[in-house]
């Protein structure tokens, strides 16, 4: 159906073979797969205790259960973002606070931002990493020391990447990673809980499933025959196939993310030329990016949608990153007014096809497809 696709997943025979492994093991559920799985990603984040789980969102949601926030507590969430960021501070009774972006440039949250929306009641912060791009991380932390907030990072489009020689994902309290089917390392569904914390590691491990003091691995070997329940925990288990695609992935993510950014580079060099498009984080290089998404933005002329529907005639996938959260029926309370940055950007981003395995020929044809797309919607 479509000549280039926004997404192709970077898989092999070794993936095939992984899960063969698994299933013929005959143990299926989370064991030693996912221990080697959650030690071999702590070897990349500076020795941070790793918790493999069922989702991006489960890592966001056991983050903040793990804070024990109480109603009215606020925290504080960028207006550009994927809505799990704010539905997970809805879901334990917590109220979020959208921050803008820090510039038509930067589309990270913004520092200055925040600090405005510091109250009372706030107790944490959620930054994300947009694109693969690391927000001011040290500026970050400094604000939240000094107010006493924890901080939160979403890390769904940036592992692998740093803040200097910082890996992502161990510079604020959390580091919540999401494995879904288009990131940057891909299981189908999964994601990752990093802490510096033993204790806080110890709450994420509990609250992963059911609060229970033995796995069922633990009975199946003989270990233990019973278990307690320390406190209430739900199931966000991770699994063994999805643990083995995960190692395989984790193996193949340097050079998938050295590929990305040949080929943002390419994007770059071919839409210099092209009228009526700008693009983001030019130049911005806070570490290593991880080129998650090539996000671009339309001229305020051009009708965006026109463009994604003439770039559909031509074959080309394109996307939004992202819709803006006012717009949601959950969210209609908000005013779009009060995040003007995000609210625009919203209105005039297009994300274009980006994936390891992408051929530079893609990048050229979907950059001929965006020039003629631009001049018939124009
Ligand atoms: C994908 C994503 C999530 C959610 O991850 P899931 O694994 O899909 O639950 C959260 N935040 C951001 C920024 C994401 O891109």
């Amino acid at each position: 159906m479509w000549k280039v696709q926004l997404f192709e997943l970077n898989y092999d025979e070794l993936e095939i073979r992984a899960v063969e492994e698994v299933v013929r093991s005959g143990w299926i559920t989370m064991g030693p797969k996912t221990s080697e799985f959650e030690s071999e990603f702590q070897k990349q984040l500076d020795g941070h205790m790793c918790t493999a789980v069922s989702s991006g969102t489960a890592a966001l949601h056991l983050a903040l259960l793990a804070l024990e926030l109480e109603p009215g507590d606020e925290v504080i969430v960028p207006a550009l973002t994927f809505v799990a960021d704010a539905n997970v501070v809805r879901m334990v009774g917590a109220k979020p606070v959208f921050a803008d972006c820090e510039s038509m440039d930067n589309w990270n949250i913004g520092v200055e931002s925040i600090r405005q929306r510091i109250t009372d009641r706030t107790r944490a912060v959620i930054c994300v990493h947009y694109a693969g791009y690391a927000c001011r991380m040290a500026e970050l932390r400094s604000l939240c020391d000094e107010n006493g907030l924890a901080l939160v990072e979403d890390v769904a489009h940036a592992p692998g990447g740093t803040y200097g020689d910082r890996p992502l994902g161990t510079i604020g309290d959390f580091g919540c990673f999401s494995f879904f089917t288009n990131k940057n390392l891909s299981v189908g569904e999964g994601g990752m809980v990093a802490v510096g914390d033993p204790d806080l590691d110890a709450r994420i491990r509990l609250l992963r499933s059911h609060g229970m003091t033995t796995l069922t691995l633990d009975r199946h070997e003989g270990r233990a025959i019973s278990y307690d329940v320390l406190q209430p925990g739900l199931n966000y288990r991770i699994d063994e196939m999805r643990a083995a695609l995960g190692l395989v992935q984790l193996a193949k993510l340097p050079a998938a993310n050295r590929r990305r950014a040949e080929l943002s580079a390419h994007y770059d060099s071919l839409l210099a030329d092209v009228d009526g498009i700008q693009r983001p984080f030019r130049g911005y290089e806070p570490g290593v990016n991880t080129f998650h998404i090539y996000p671009v933005i339309l001229d305020g002329r051009l009708d965006r949608d026109a463009v994604i529907v003439a770039l559909r005639t031509r074959g080309i996938q394109a996307s939004i990153h992202y819709p803006a959260i006012p717009e949601f029926e959950a969210y209609v309370h908000e005013d779009p007014a009060a995040t003007p940055l995000a609210t625009d950007i919203a209105k005039s981003e297009l994300t274009l096809p980006l994936y390891p395995t992408m051929g530079r020929d893609k990048v050229d044809v979907v950059c001929e497809a965006l020039a003629d797309s631009i001049r018939e919607a124009g």
